[in-house]
């Protein structure tokens, strides 16, 4: 065997290296000299050997990183949503960012849109209608109320 292909423990640890950090076959191969075929045929036998994890990080992990990539993508108000229920489950502003991928401080400002487009949704649940004596439309949350604010301040100093 010439000395060109014996792999010496530099090579090996050059080859680990560089799979750990997840460079190609042929990127490694160019940092120490050889064809991309010869390093594959190394790291299969170095995995074999267990001189490399089999898997640098699970494949649960990938999932989850994928998901996290999946949800940056993700209309606003689907992050909203999502942080909303994340609230609601008490998992905390922290572990929203993490599945979002965001920084804690785009949570809260997630969840403070979120409040403020329930107040509206709340306001928006209120009961319009017209004043029955000035017929000026207005808006109020009470269910018997058919006189506006001021006809009905005018009203009670009245004394109806
Ligand atoms: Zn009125």
């Amino acid at each position: 065997m010439s000395r060109r292909n014996e792999w010496t423990p530099e090579d090996d640890s050059a080859v680990a290296a560089g799979v750990l950090s997840g460079r190609t076959a042929r990127e490694i191969g160019e940092g120490i000299g050889r064809t991309h075929r010869a390093v594959s045929v190394r790291i299969t036998h170095l995995r074999k050997a267990g001189s490399i994890p089999k898997v640098n990080i699970t494949s649960a992990e990938i999932a989850a990183q994928e998901a996290v990539e999946e949800r940056k993508r993700w209309k606003r108000a689907k992050k909203r949503a999502f942080a909303d229920k994340c609230r609601l489950d008490a998992k905390g502003p922290s572990y929203a960012a993490r599945m979002l991928g965001c920084s804690v401080r785009e949570v809260r400002e997630l969840l403070a849109e979120c409040r403020k487009l329930k107040e509206q949704d709340a306001w928006k649940d209120k009961r319009t209608r017209s004043c029955s004596r000035c017929h000026k439309v207005f808006t109020t949350p009470h269910k018997c109320r058919f006189l506006c604010d001021s006809c009905n301040s005018y009203a009670s100093s009245m004394g109806w």
